[in-house]
């Protein structure tokens, strides 16, 4: 095959790249998000603008590149990829923006960890299309403000929430991003499963999508490593049972958790008896930032039904007890 030889990482990579949907028709599942960015994308088509600013919020995978990557795409216009970490300070966003050319698509991920002088100025590029470039410094110091070409921010970030509301305001237009059903993940996993040349059964498939963990990032790197498992056993078709053996062998969790969603689990149940225990609590048990902990691990340990939220902290649920194969304490405090 072509692709053998080639260093990991780089076909990994060329993968991931390969994969991704380029038309708004190919983006599966999503449909409110799909169906509302588009009538925003056919408006600015129309009236021949810049399209308008567009937040996309959401946990990590589910494909916020992705649709910025379509937003450029549809209104055939340049992408400019950044991310709120790269940008400290106010000059290098300066930079960023006075580079940018007509309805160019400037993507910034993780637009909510901008610093604050950066975020100030971007307020003002969103609306007036203006930047102001402070010159010199003290009493003598003046503001030379610097024309911008139109363009569309696309912001991503894993919470709306965690934005301030001046810079939320500022967008014309909000998708919430939600986990996909098993089916809509089948469906990303039947295209990615075809460009790669593989033949998967439904039940293969629906094995892959169920241990995904909702987010098609993850179907398509099980899919990959299904894939080598395939290859190395000479296995020519992928039914459930090869599918579950493979899965098996990479220790992927029955229900696609993850390192973090299990730490948080463990902790909460080997720590705290299950419960209640505070967000910020657990976050320093597993050493992560409280912030990660509520925007990647809770959302969907709370769908799964695994966990849950109540005024007093976070409780597992008996449905985590059991995952993790553990017997919950006689008289939990709830
Ligand atoms: P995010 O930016 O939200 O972390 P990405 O846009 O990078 O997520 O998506 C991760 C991967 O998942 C991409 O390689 C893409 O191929 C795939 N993907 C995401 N959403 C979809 C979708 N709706 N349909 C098909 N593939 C998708």
């Amino acid at each position: 095959r072509d692709l053998v030889g080639t260093a990991p990482a780089v076909e990994e990579k060329a993968l991931e790249a390969a994969l991704r949907p380029k038309a708004l028709d190919d983006f599966v599942g999503q449909a409110t998000v799909r169906t509302q960015l588009s009538l925003v994308l056919q408006s600015s088509r129309i009236r021949q603008t810049a399209a308008d600013h567009v937040l996309l919020s959401g946990p990590p995978g589910l494909g916020k590149t992705t649709l910025a990557m379509i937003i450029a795409a549809e209104m055939q216009a340049a992408l400019r990829i950044t991310s709120g970490p790269a940008i400290q300070h106010a000059g290098d966003l300066a930079a960023i923006l006075s580079s940018l050319t007509d309805g160019e698509v400037l993507f910034i991920d993780e637009i909510h960890r901008m610093s604050r002088p950066a975020e100030e100025m971007l307020y003002i590029a969103m609306e007036d299309f203006r930047v102001d470039i402070i010159v010199g410094k003290g009493a003598g110091a003046t503001s030379i403000p610097l024309e911008l070409a139109p363009f569309t921010l696309v912001g991503a970030t894993t919470r709306a929430g965690l934005l301030p509301g001046p810079l939320r305001d500022r967008f014309g237009f909000t998708g919430h991003l939600e986990y996909y059903s098993p089916e809509e993940l089948q469906k990303v996993l039947r295209r990615s499963a075809g460009m790669l040349e593989m033949q998967v059964t439904a039940g293969g498939f629906v094995e892959i999508s169920s241990r995904s963990r909702g987010t098609p990032r993850i179907a398509n790197r099980l899919l990959r490593r299904v894939r080598d498992w395939a290859l190395v056993h000479e296995v020519n078709e992928v039914d459930r049972a090869a599918a579950s053996a493979a899965l098996d062998t990479y220790e992927v969790d029955s229900l696609g958790l993850d390192r973090l969603d299990r730490a948080v689990l463990e902790a909460l149940c080997t720590k705290f008896r299950g419960g209640p225990v505070g967000l910020s609590t657990l976050a320093i048990l597993v050493g992560e930032e409280t912030e990660t902990v509520e925007t990647v691990a809770e959302p969907y340990l709370v769908r799964e039904g695994l966990l849950a939220r109540t005024p007093r902290g976070r409780i597992a649920t008996d449905a985590a007890w059991e995952h993790l194969g553990l017997t919950a304490p006689p008289q939990r405090d709830e």
